[in-house]
């Protein structure tokens, strides 16, 4: 089950495990994100077949697409009844499948179990928390999450540690994709900063939206910034286009970000995905948050975090230190998706033994 950018990275590899394991899979895509950059042309970009079912749900208000996806998706889960039904990171589509398919008995998957900021204005915190209380196997990325989990209840034997997903698409990409001359291609040459932001807390409120373009426009006095703006942004930051020596651009499709972001000096980000890909690849992160619930990006990483009030001190510090080696977390190493699909393949053939609900009934 997919639905939104951030969800293919992680899903792709885990498909293309799952079927060398000969698992028959029916992909399904909710439409939560339609923007063809964030959405087919990224499904194909990390090599994810085109998903069996389409739910063309869109957008709308939290509980109106929330609402959606559950309607859309249990017929779905009535027809195909799955033995099992796995959902990637914390978006509404991760809520709305595992809820319809706890509601039908049919044993949840998650894919980047764990993860908490501990703060619940973000609306991917409360998904997160949701979904992984629904769920009889939980796949975690890194070791941080095991005292999350435990300290909500959720029993270690329901823990898997397989490593980051998302870090396998990284690897492919630069395997496939000659990323000096995608740079070359997007024009980016010498040193520059790239910027991804489109979480609430930094464009919904127009003085957080007003103290982002601040953050912009004084890194771009040190050094060039592109900015490729996401769908979420463009009225809070569309002026962004007027400063001086800020690029703006559209989303860029998957191997290019990933190129921009190995040839950049700095990334300022709010994302999720980039704090992780940008340690991954050794470039200095600062994440324009109070919280992030990747810790091990800060521990073992490149990443910080920064208020708008002292990003641009952070920018100073990088640009006044030699640039970081790429980070070593354990198990971000490539083959993420073959252990996820490995705990798959075992808890399917285990589950009947336990009485884990492998028989679906209507609600
Ligand atoms: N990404 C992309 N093009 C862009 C910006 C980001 O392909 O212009 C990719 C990025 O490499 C990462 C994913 O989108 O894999 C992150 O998605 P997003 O920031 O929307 O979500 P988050 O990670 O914050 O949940």
């Amino acid at each position: 089950m997919v639905g939104a950018r951030p969800n293919m990275p992680k899903a792709a590899p885990v498909i293309r495990a799952l079927s060398a394991r000969g698992v028959r899979q029916q992909v399904v895509n909710t439409g939560q994100h339609y923007h063809d950059a964030m959405s087919a042309a990224m499904m194909s970009a990390v090599g994810m077949p085109t998903p069996d079912i389409d739910l063309a749900v869109g957008s709308g208000s939290h509980a109106l697409q929330t609402a959606a996806i559950l309607s859309a998706i249990e017929p779905v889960l009535v027809q195909h009844r799955p033995a099992l039904v796995i959902v990637y990171g914390d978006v509404n589509s991760t809520l709305a499948a595992a809820l319809a398919a706890v509601k039908l008995h049919i044993p949840v998957a998650h894919v980047e179990a764990g993860l908490r900021s501990h703060d619940t204005t973000m609306p991917e915190e409360i998904n997160r928390r949701l979904v992984d209380h629904m769920c009889n196997l939980l796949l975690v990325t890194s070791p941080d999450a095991w005292p999350n989990l435990r300290a909500e209840g959720l029993a270690d034997e329901r823990v898997v540690e397989v490593g980051n997903p998302m870090i396998d698409s990284v690897v492919r990409a630069q395997q496939v994709g000659d990323f000096a001359a995608r740079r070359t291609a997007l024009g980016l040459t010498g040193d520059f900063a790239l910027a991804t932001i489109h979480r609430p807390s930094n464009v919904d409120d127009p003085d957080a939206a007003a103290a982002m373009l601040a953050v912009l426009r004084d890194t771009a006095m040190r050094l060039p910034v592109v900015l490729p703006l996401h769908p979420r942004s463009q009225r809070a930051l569309t002026t962004a286009r007027e400063l001086p020596g800020v690029r703006v651009v559209e989303p860029l499709a998957y191997s290019d970000f990933l190129a921009a972001l190995e040839g950049a000096r700095l990334v300022l980000t709010d994302s999720g995905g980039v704090q992780e890909e940008s340690s991954y690849l050794g470039v200095p992160c600062v994440t324009v948050r109070t919280t992030t619930e990747r810790p091990v990006t800060i521990t073992h990483g490149t990443n910080r975090l920064a208020t708008a009030q002292s990003a641009v001190g952070e920018v100073d510090v990088i640009l006044g230190s030699a640039p970081p080696v790429a980070a070593n977390i354990a198990l971000w190493d490539g083959h993420a998706g073959e252990r996820i699909a490995d705990a798959i393949t075992h808890w399917l053939s285990t589950a009947p033994s336990r009485g884990d609900g492998m028989e679906a009934r209507d609600g």
